[in-house]
């Protein structure tokens, strides 16, 4: 069994549908320090197993979206994003700039007590005006292969997500132990 610490359920959706093992969502908050995701996941990741009773693994996932004209932005900050100008504003930060592309990028950290471990994954794509209603966060604005992630079914949008590559890293990893 594997903790996976966040409060997106879409995230342990995604999760659910990718690995074999099973995984319960614990909804720890914890502490978001500065710096690059693989630093923010790490540090949650041993954070969360040290200050909880159980000795299941923990899976901590931390996302970001990066915005070629915007050198990058929001990255680290998407959510802190997200809850202050929201998604739809996006695409009017980039209407002016040539330059429409954006990756997403996530790193997964894996903690047991001994291991720490991280996995990444990234995807390509533009930032285009809202569409779709599926999936969560960035979905509608991100189109990848003419399609948003918000058009997607939750499968074809794992068969090609940074979070989808990632957990597919991570799996690997799993069943090599
Ligand atoms: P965090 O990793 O939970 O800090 O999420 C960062 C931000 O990215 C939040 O605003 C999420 O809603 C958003 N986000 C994370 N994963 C995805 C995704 O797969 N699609 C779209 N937005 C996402």
């Amino acid at each position: 069994m594997i903790r996976f610490v966040t409060s997106n359920e879409g995230k342990v959706s995604e999760a659910r549908e990718y690995l074999d093992e099973s995984v319960e969502q614990v909804p720890y908050d914890y502490t978001e320090i500065q710096g690059e995701l693989a630093e923010i996941a790490r540090y949650g990741a041993r954070e969360t197993f040290a200050e909880s009773e159980s000795d299941e693994p923990v899976l901590v996932d931390d996302t970001g979206l990066f915005v070629e004209a915007l050198d990058g932005f929001p990255g680290a900050y998407s959510a802190f994003v997200e809850d202050t100008l929201g998604v739809e504003r996006i695409p009017t930060l980039v209407a002016d700039e040539e330059n429409d592309r954006a990756a997403f990028r996530t790193v997964l950290a894996y903690h047991d007590g001994e291991t720490t471990e991280t996995f990444e994954g990234s995807v390509r794509g533009r930032i285009v005006a809202p569409r779709g209603d599926r999936g969560f966060g960035y979905d509608p604005v991100f189109e990848h292969d003419g399609r948003t992630f918000a058009e997607m079914s939750m499968a074809e949008k794992n068969a090609i997500s940074h979070r989808g590559r990632a957990l597919e890293r991570f799996a690997d990893w799993l069943a090599e132990r």
